[in-house]
């Protein structure tokens, strides 16, 4: 679990402001990585010898290539950690735990619905390949700040996917104006109208997968569990030691007979059912 990786391509994904960036790395995680899993990335000033960052920073598989032996992160320089990650060259040998917790369960048959946030549509892409060489049939919702945004985050990639993209800014440059649950309620409604639960009319069975902020997911877990749609959401919270020793993760979900239960988002998640977590609670 504990390996390194050789950096073969890293570099900025789009406009410079947005802070956006893709790392390419060579090595064993390509071979077992699941959609929705996670690495532990080292990020130490290798130019001072010292431990500090102590901890690794946790970022999403977002693409996988077993035959290349190459998994592909993409990340946003936030702090400290991030800003140490991004000086790494190419040719350079980066310290990975991985691949880390629970992916995204794949449906056996219908339609596929990604719903991203922000930079919560990083980890979707693993899961729309895998989908898509399932031949299932996959539609993505993707809110952003403005077009720069969704254009740097990898627009034309995911065009070039050749699915159905509903698209929305909050400035309205792109797509529709406002949040992406509007476009997924009016969407739902739309199918769904006198329908059975969890069967929408005039097409197959409908399973969600969803990544970003907190409020988007409780919105989508909301309009998906009236209408009997499963739905899996990406949890995110700041981690210590990523692999559920140190406790730092935990967030509260509540079983099946509505008893409140602390999960570990590193090794019980990141994916969790979406019915299952507990919203209104700081982790
Ligand atoms: P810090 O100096 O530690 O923090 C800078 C700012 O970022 C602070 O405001 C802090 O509150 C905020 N922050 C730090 N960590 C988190 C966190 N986990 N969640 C929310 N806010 C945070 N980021 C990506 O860009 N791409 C990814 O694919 C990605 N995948 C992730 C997968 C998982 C399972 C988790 C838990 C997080 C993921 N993140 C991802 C978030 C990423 O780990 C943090 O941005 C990173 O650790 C920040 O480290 P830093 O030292 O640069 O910033």
């Amino acid at each position: 679990m504990l390996t390194l990786g050789q950096v073969v391509v890293h570099e900025c994904l789009g406009e410079q402001e947005q802070r956006l960036r893709r790392l390419v790395i060579r090595g064993p995680i390509a071979k077992t990585a699941k959609p929705g899993q996670f690495v532990a990335v080292q990020v130490q000033d290798s130019s001072i010898s010292s431990f500090d960052p102590l901890l690794r920073r946790p970022i999403s598989i977002a693409e996988i290539s077993p035959d290349q032996d190459e998994i592909t992160l993409l990340y946003r320089i936030q702090g400290r950690g991030t800003e140490i990650l991004a000086r790494v060259q190419c040719g350079e040998q980066l310290s990975l735990m991985g691949p880390l917790g629970q992916g995204f369960t794949l449906p056996e048959e219908g339609e596929l619905w990604l719903i991203a946030g922000g930079i919560g549509i990083f980890p979707l892409y693993a899961l729309a390949q895998s989908a898509l060489a399932q031949k299932l049939t996959v539609r993505l919702f993707w809110g952003g700040e403005n077009q720069s945004f969704l254009e740097s985050a990898g627009l034309l990639q995911w065009q070039a996917l050749k699915i159905p993209l509903r698209l929305s800014t909050l400035d309205g440059s792109l797509g529709h104006i406002g949040l992406v649950t509007e476009q997924v309620g009016e969407q739902l409604s739309q199918l769904f109208g006198q329908s059975e639960q969890g069967q929408p009319m005039g097409s197959g069975k409908i399973s969600v997968a969803t990544c970003g902020p907190k409020k988007m997911m409780q919105a989508v877990t909301e309009l998906c569990t009236n209408l009997g749609v499963s739905v899996e959401v990406s949890l995110e919270e700041r981690m210590g030691c990523a692999v559920g020793a140190c406790l730092g993760c935990v967030c509260t979900l509540r079983d099946e007979a509505g008893k409140l239960i602390r999960k570990k988002v590193c090794q019980d998640g990141p994916v969790f059912r979406g019915e299952e977590v507990v919203w209104d609670v700081s982790c």
